[in-house]
């Protein structure tokens, strides 16, 4: 597996690729890698080449009173994982060779930047989409991966593509979660025990969502208010949002008569957590 630290080294990389008819597959991650990560190389690996994975944790995503220092961080455990995955290359910059000093420009991606997640973090998604054009523009993958997990983000990446026309094939991979239901991320290892058990109401709540709309409950108010009940019990707890909404186009659903993606943000003591289902 190779390691490629530089813009340059990276561009004529693929580039080389490209002259020889390599399809590369991109996974754009911020490292401390988790199954989730490996899931989305595995979805991209049958279908391209060679694997790029970047590995930068972004700090124009992060607004100035959020966890960007004490981000998770371990390159050696990534590497080691990565290369057992079937992961060809690793883009690891460093935020000097991404943002060099004058740096001006940012892309963005209205409305639907500023609903869910957006509303919380008014600057987070200016600063993913210009990150990830930045990473196309550098890998020049032909096929990029995301996760479901974030489901906003792949909503507002897959439109940046098509507005900006952008020569590349999104590829959505499915939500992947811990044993006992908890969306696996990297932020839960800051996690107490205590919070680790608590956190487990968000996919509950959402399974619970799942089954009153199975039952015939098609009021999205009363579903999210029988959510926040169950939500509200957990002391460490507090709910951000939940959104239930078309999963293609994020358009607010009122009456449940097709399928919806729900959405949720909540803090588990200190520590932000999303989460999703779609039915
Ligand atoms: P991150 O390193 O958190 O920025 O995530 C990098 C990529 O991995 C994004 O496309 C995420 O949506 C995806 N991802 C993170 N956690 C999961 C998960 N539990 N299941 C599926 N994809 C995930």
């Amino acid at each position: 597996m190779k390691i490629i630290r530089k813009i340059k080294g990276m561009r004529s990389f693929s580039e080389r690729l490209r002259l020889k008819g390599k399809k590369i597959g991109f996974v754009p991650t911020m490292g401390y890698l988790h199954q989730g990560h490996l899931s989305l190389v595995k979805s991209v690996r049958p279908l391209c080449d060679v694997v790029v994975m970047s590995i930068f944790v972004n700090p124009t995503q992060f607004a100035p009173d959020e966890d960007f220092t004490r981000y998770p961080r371990d390159f050696k455990r990534d590497k080691k994982l990565a290369e057992q995955s079937g992961v060809d290359v690793i883009f690891y910059p460093s935020s000097e060779e991404m943002y060099k000093k004058n740096y001006l420009t940012v892309v963005k991606v209205k409305r639907i930047t500023e609903i869910m997640c957006g509303k919380s973090r008014p600057t987070h998604f200016e600063g993913v989409i210009t990150v990830v054009a930045k990473l196309f523009n550098i890998v020049k993958p032909h096929i990029a991966v995301f996760g479901q997990k974030d489901a906003q983000q792949a909503v507002v990446i897959k439109k940046m593509i098509g507005d900006l026309n952008f020569d590349i094939k999104i590829i959505i991979s499915p939500l992947i979660r811990e044993k006992d239901g908890l969306a696996v991320s990297s932020r839960n290892s800051y996690l107490s025990d205590y919070e680790r058990k608590d956190a487990l109401v968000l996919y509950k709540s959402l399974i619970f969502a799942k089954k009153e709309i199975k039952n015939g409950e098609n009021s999205a108010r009363n579903i999210i208010s029988k959510m926040e009940e169950l939500i509200f019990q957990k002391k460490s707890v507090k709910l951000d949002y939940i959104y239930i909404a078309d999963p293609k186009t994020l358009e607010k659903v009122d009456i449940i008569d097709r399928r919806v993606l729900i959405a949720l943000a909540a803090y588990v003591g200190k520590t932000r957590l999303i989460d999703n289902i779609i039915v």
